[in-house]
């Protein structure tokens, strides 16, 4: 029964399987047994394998050794997830937050929290599968708007009935994209329209802004949201997921959101490395400063190279391919080159737009940049693409 299935799926080149990376995330990683350069991970700042994590976590191992031992509410919560909330409360200038096991339990315990039977939830239609779940599991009418589309979204507002609580969903920077929310006129919006707005600010945390607070602090409206919520498990090096927000909305969540609730607490030594990763932020803006370099010369080096891109502005820079066995095609070539960049299809992103998703870290070196170019052009005339 299940063959059937795998077998559809592998005829319209959409089997999904997965690859072992046999060294830890850096630019440079071991694929069976060889170096390649990897263009693939969310790790923007190199702070996965950063020393100062590695050590917060190895002695938080030590002191709190490597389970919670139960649920947060329960007797896992432990002084290393306590001092992370209070400094995650602090980087996002908000009352209190809350911390999740990862970014996906954050979205599907949050969105129901936020809005239930009764409510209409209207959420981008690129917005993070993760939102979609959320959205889904809450029991509110669920719509979608056209990516970035604020006049679609204003008619969805204004067609709905008198006083319908509404919440309003996006990502801060789209994950498949690259590409920000309008979040000026999209807060703009919401607050004529009562509505409520949550932005997921996974890969702008650490990332965008002058300070790397994120999306928020990049338009420069960090105090028109009462709350968001971002992961730690992008540029912060990590794993977890936070909600930043009143003190009454926390506590709201400590009460009514499942995936809070009903889990254990995530490792002790996962919260000490997160804490961490907030100093390495405020400490080492360098590590940001070489990103953007680095984000500038892979750009200009794809589009010299006549490669679409999609129309980013963030380090995620998606080189848009179309078909998805084209993706394919392209994503194998580069790591026989050795550049590891694997091709993104349906159902991750719309029919008719497979990609080769690449990223960007601080870690990256210019000659790193330079040979996956060449990896770039030669596998492109190969297939051509270009
Ligand atoms: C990655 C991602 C998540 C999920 O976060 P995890 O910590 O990986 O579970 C949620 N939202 C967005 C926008 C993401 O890109």
């Amino acid at each position: 029964m299940f063959e059937d299935a795998l077998a559809q799926l592998d005829a319209r080149h959409l089997l999904r399987r997965l690859r072992l990376t046999e060294s830890a995330p850096g630019p440079v990683v071991t694929i069976e047994g060889r170096p390649v350069i990897l263009m693939a991970a969310n790790d923007y700042l190199g702070l996965a394998t950063h020393p100062a994590l590695k050590q917060a976590a190895i002695d938080a191992v030590v002191r709190f050794g490597v389970g919670s031992g139960a649920s947060r509410l329960i007797s896992g919560t432990l002084p290393p997830h306590a001092d992370l909330e209070t400094a995650l409360a602090r980087f996002k200038g908000a009352e209190a937050s809350l911390v999740f096991g990862s970014g996906y339990l954050a979205n599907i315990g949050l969105i129901p929290a936020l809005a239930g039977t009764g409510a209409l939830i209207l959420a981008d239609r690129l917005c993070h599968a993760s939102l979609i779940d959320g959205c889904r599991l809450s029991g509110a009418n669920f719509r979608v708007f056209r990516h970035r589309d604020l006049a679609h979204l204003e008619q969805l507002l204004s067609g709905r009935k008198a006083r319908r609580p509404t919440l309003i969903v996006t990502d801060g920077v789209f994950s498949m994209d690259g590409d920000l929310a309008p979040l000026p006129d999209l807060i703009a919006l919401a607050e004529r329209h009562d509505a409520r707005l949550l932005v997921d600010d996974a890969h702008g945390t650490g990332v965008m802004g002058d300070t790397g607070r994120g999306t928020l602090e990049h338009f420069g409206v960090e105090s028109r949201l009462p709350f968001q919520m971002g992961t730690l498990s992008k540029a912060l090096g990590g794993s977890g997921a936070y909600v930043a927000g009143p003190s009454t909305l926390i506590r709201h969540l400590v009460n009514h959101a499942r995936s809070f609730i009903y889990t254990t607490a995530p490792p002790p030594a996962t919260a000490a490395a997160a804490l961490a990763a907030l100093d390495v932020i405020r400490n080492e803006p360098e590590r940001r400063t070489r990103l953007w370099t680095n984000r500038q010369r892979w750009v200009e080096g794809l589009v010299g190279l006549g490669y679409r891109i999609a129309d980013t502005a963030s380090p995620i820079v998606p080189v848009l391919i179309g078909q998805a066995d084209q993706a394919l095609r392209l994503a194998e070539r580069l790591l026989q080159l050795g550049v590891f960049a694997p091709a993104i299809r349906p159902p991750t992103v719309p029919e008719g737009t497979s990609r080769i998703r690449t990223t960007l870290s601080s870690e990256h070196r210019p000659e790193h940049l330079d040979q996956a170019l060449a990896a770039f052009r030669q596998a492109g005339h190969e297939l051509r693409l270009i």
